[in-house]
């Protein structure tokens, strides 16, 4: 079974449990159902948390290799801002890298709804890690795989698979809603391109060997011209520039990417030249419903460590869970993370099921960010003082969530886009 390797490798280790505050694996509670069921005949569809088998059992080998593997690692990486190599490794050795690349280029070869329930499993614990996985897979193998010639595909699609982290150029300092006002150029001679410019907040840069960079080929026709271009981490004239010190995600890399006359064959254009703004707008779409994963993950992660703390915690006598206060809030919250759980899923599956996902894609990325904004402010206040501290991993699900709100279009630019739709659909 094409993932075999995840279930083999993740059943042999033992579990460590995050010493500063663990999270216990919670297999039954409601949003963790994981059977395959079909509606019984006539009675209409299957709840939308209803996983096919292959489904149910990568996303539980996903969170036991997350509990046992990452879960160790989180404090540290976020102190040092990075990502330890073994967490690297273990996500290749995992097939976690690969999950849509098809078997024959050595991929997981499965489905893009397993991509998100990996994301959502692996944020639950760090959305760094999480981060670094949603790039790879829904941005960079899909282009890959999508636009790849045969020759690209081949010389590509098993490194992805296997043992290359890929970067998605795309913003520039003066360019980030406004993505296609880019100044990075890619002047034409003879059969290569000369790419000049300066990439921003490009992700994974650090530890990435391959780059996915749009530029403009032909100025005269402004967003028309821009380009999609496979460019290798060892090319003369690429350097990796400054790394962001962040507020949170910090053990994903963030780093400017310079080009200082990179000469690139134009073999190595990725699709058709002047496409590159379809491109990318086509698999931000797709991306957004990953970010949606990645911050529902997160929310629910800093909820399944708060909420036992409020069921220890004595105060006046009581359980702090049961005044009446805190249950009200902790059910509002877990409302609203179910809320946003059926907005993300919805949307996966309308994706998958090759149904128009763009509005609905929005809607879970902006909604799912704000949830997790909610739920990590919140659980900071429900446990006290020691939420603010970092004995517990409460404040950096605060920190890490941000983040949400911002990249893969902000939350402004989901509603704008939300809004245009519904526009567009109230015309017809
Ligand atoms: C940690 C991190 C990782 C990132 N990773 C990558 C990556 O891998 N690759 C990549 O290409 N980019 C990446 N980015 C860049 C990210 O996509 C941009 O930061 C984002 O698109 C916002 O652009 P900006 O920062 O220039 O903000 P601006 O576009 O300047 O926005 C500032 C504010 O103005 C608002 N605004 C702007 N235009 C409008 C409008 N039309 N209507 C209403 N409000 C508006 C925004 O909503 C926001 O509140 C990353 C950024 C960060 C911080």
């Amino acid at each position: 079974m094409a993932f075999s390797r995840i279930l083999g490798k993740v059943g042999r280790q033992l579990y460590r449990p995050w010493a500063s505050c663990q999270a216990p694996l919670r297999p039954t509670s409601s949003h963790t159902i994981a059977v395959e069921q079909s509606a019984p005949a006539g009675t209409g569809f299957p709840p939308l948390q209803t996983f096919t088998e292959e489904e149910a059992m990568m996303r539980d080998a996903v969170r036991k290799y997350a509990q046992e593997r990452v879960a160790p690692l989180v404090s540290e990486m976020d102190e040092n801002s990075s990502m330890a190599d073994e967490v690297i490794k273990s996500l290749f050795e995992l097939g976690l890298m690969g999950i849509e690349i098809s078997t024959e280029y050595g991929g997981t070869g499965s489905s893009f709804f397993s991509s998100v329930l990996v994301i959502e499993e692996l944020a639950k614990v760090d959305p760094s890690v999480a981060v670094l996985c949603d790039i790879q897979n829904t941005l960079i193998n899909t282009l890959m795989s999508n636009l790849g010639t045969e020759e690209q595909k081949a010389k590509y699609l098993p490194r992805l698979a296997t043992d290359m982290i890929g970067s998605f150029c795309l913003s520039e300092a003066g360019s980030g809603s406004d993505a296609f006002a880019m100044k990075t150029k890619a002047e034409k001679h003879k059969d290569y391109y000369i790419i000049n410019g300066s990439k921003m907040w490009i992700s994974s840069a650090e530890h990435a060997g391959v780059f996915l960079v749009l530029a403009n080929a032909d100025v005269s026709a402004g967003y028309r011209g821009i380009t999609c271009f496979i460019v290798d981490r060892d090319t003369e004239g690429l350097e990796i520039g400054k790394k962001e010190n962040k507020l949170g995600l910090r053990a994903s890399s963030t780093c400017a990417v310079n080009f200082d006359n990179v000469k690139v064959h134009e073999k190595n254009i990725l699709g058709k030249v002047g496409q590159g703004y379809k491109y990318a707008i086509g698999m931000l779409n797709g991306g957004r419903i990953g970010i949606a994963a990645q911050m529902l993950g997160l929310a629910q992660g800093c909820f399944d460590h708060a909420v036992p703390y409020t069921r220890q915690r004595m105060q006046f006598g009581k359980r702090i869970f049961d005044f009446q206060g805190l249950q009200h809030q902790i059910a509002y919250v877990a409302t609203q993370l179910e809320a946003a759980r059926l907005l993300t899923y919805n949307a996966a599956r309308l994706k998958e099921a090759g149904r128009p996902f763009v509005k609905e894609a929005c809607m879970s990325k902006y909604f799912a960010a704000e949830v997790a904004t909610l739920t990590t402010s919140k659980c900071i206040e429900w446990m006290g003082g020691v939420g603010f501290t970092k004995d517990y991993p409460i404040e950096k699900y605060y920190r890490d969530c941000k983040i949400g709100t911002i990249y893969e279009g902000t939350s402004n630019i989901q509603l704008s886009t939300v809004a245009k739709l519904l526009d567009q659909e109230y015309n017809s």
